[in-house]
């Protein structure tokens, strides 16, 4: 289980997020949806470890910033982050060999031929397209099969059939028993996939909305998302 107790986070004098608690429980797809600027890479970057911030994280009831954690969480940013003179083999090779893994070959082809980099596999980082970039860094962040695992806008760039795979991976990784927060401000991207939707606004929660409850509701998600951002401020649980 992913918890995130009381985060708070400043960039001088911009509070990008405000006292976050958020919870994803084994097996389930948590979304953060916000519009630009809501606090949504910031919370990722946090429950990553990359940032200095106030309150508690945890992973499977460890602290986030430790080995042990590490080991077990996977990462896809917004914007990818290759290496230039790494061919895409080598990509996932570097990573097969920074989490030790073993056994991995397979799991490496599944893994190119799901996103159409088999027969890139030669070509360098900065040879690759924007959306190639994108699948090699989504391929880079499950090769390790983590058990709670971040997307960063992972939409963004790819082509139809790259989102369908994903849409896909997102529902295996589920049945898998792994923890999933995705964060977007596409609400069509990501229909049918969530358990728990956090719509983020100015840096809070600002509802927690479960599909479960919105399954009685005459509204939907995108009336809700609406209602928040475009409304005023409230705080509220679906
Ligand atoms: P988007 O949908 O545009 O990616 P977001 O919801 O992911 O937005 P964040 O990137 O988390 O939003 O930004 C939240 C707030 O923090 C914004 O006001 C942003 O300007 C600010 N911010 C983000 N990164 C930094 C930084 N490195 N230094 C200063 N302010 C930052």
């Amino acid at each position: 289980m992913l918890e995130v107790s009381h985060v708070t986070k400043r960039y001088r004098k911009v509070c990008a997020n405000d006292d976050i608690n958020l919870t994803i429980p084994d097996g389930e797809i948590g979304v953060l949806l916000g519009p630009n600027g809501a606090g949504k890479s910031t919370i990722i970057k946090c429950i990553m470890g990359f940032l200095k911030y106030e309150g508690q994280i945890r992973v499977n009831g460890l602290n986030n910033k430790s080995v042990e954690a590490k080991k077990i969480m996977g990462y896809v940013p917004e914007i990818p982050s290759l290496y230039p003179n790494l061919t895409v083999d080598e990509h996932l090779e570097f990573i097969a060999r920074a989490y030790k893994l073993k056994d991995y070959k397979e799991e490496k082809e599944a893994l190119l031929q799901r996103f159409d980099l088999a027969d890139k596999k030669k070509k360098f980082g900065d040879e690759l397209s924007k959306g190639m970039q994108q699948k090699l860094s989504i391929c880079c962040g499950l090769l390790p099969r983590p058990k709670l695992i971040l997307f960063d806008e992972p939409m963004i760039g790819l082509d139809p059939h790259a989102i369908k795979e994903l849409k896909l991976l997102f529902q295996e990784l589920r049945e898998r028993g792994c923890m999933v927060l995705v964060s977007t401000h596409m609400i069509d991207s990501i229909e049918e996939l969530w358990d728990t939707t956090y719509i983020m606004k100015q840096g809070k929660i600002a509802s927690i909305v479960e599909r479960q409850n919105l399954q009685g509701s005459d509204k939907s998600l995108e009336d809700i998302f609406f209602e928040i951002t475009e409304g005023a401020d409230a705080e509220s649980e679906v």
